[in-house]
């Protein structure tokens, strides 16, 4: 995924569509005040310089889907690791809540489920059936819209034609108003997001870690 951060203006979109799409309970505020809000994708700011003269960043966070991933190896019941198209998968009903790789992740983005969440009245009549609903225990996070992924890739089988570029939209790049966010297959050299994963304006969040992030950020234009 590429995420063009002249773009964003922070509008926040991304993460409604994001709570829509995957069933994610909204907290409240004493959930919320206790650390325990749920947010597959946050929207950072940095603030520069000051007021008057101010300007604000926005940054769109979510898992990285890193190639070198701090969270697979710490997890005791392998619940997550690598699948073959180089997504960092989460699978529920092996996980036993050690949140050892919560702990291990440096961009704060997997979300321990303290409680059986709760969707008051409209609110449940809005799940996603194409997403299961996670339960006391259980470790979760962004999926890149695993359910889309699939579906796409089902109907080209069906077709007989490959998947093409641009085709799988998650939830937060559908969403963007701005289109800063842009999905596809990162081992395509001639695919859009290669593209721009290779561009000078590409960077990659904490890199000196050494995560290998598959999330490329193109930095604002001067
Ligand atoms: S929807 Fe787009 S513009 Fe709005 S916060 Fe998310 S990435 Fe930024």
């Amino acid at each position: 995924m590429a995420i063009d951060l002249d773009r964003c203006t922070g509008c926040q979109a991304c993460v409604a569509a994001c709570h829509a799409e995957n069933n994610l309970p909204v907290s409240d505020p004493e959930s919320a005040a206790k650390g325990r809000a749920f947010h597959w994708i946050r929207v950072d700011r940095y603030y520069e310089g000051e007021f008057p003269e101010i300007r604000v960043k926005y940054m769109p966070v979510l898992c990285q889907q890193c190639d070198e991933a701090p969270c697979e190896p710490v997890c005791p019941v392998y619940a997550t690791y690598k699948n073959e198209e180089g997504l960092n998968v989460q699978v529920y009903n092996r996980c036993v809540g050690t949140r050892y790789c919560a702990n291990n992740c440096p961009y704060s983005v997997r979300f321990f489920n303290w409680f059986d969440p709760k969707w008051p009245a409209p609110l449940d009549l809005q799940h996603n059936p194409d997403v299961s609903i996670r339960m006391t225990g259980v470790m979760e996070k962004c999926t890149f819209c695993i359910q889309r992924i699939q579906r796409v890739e089902r109907s080209a089988k069906e077709e007989d034609r490959p998947v093409a570029d641009g085709e799988i939209q998650p939830a937060c790049v559908q969403s963007c108003p701005a289109e800063a966010m842009v999905f596809g297959d990162l081992n395509d050299r001639e695919s859009k997001v290669s593209r721009l994963a290779e561009s000078g304006r590409a960077t990659r969040l904490l890199e000196d870690l050494g995560t290998r992030p598959k999330v490329f950020y193109l930095q604002k234009a001067e």
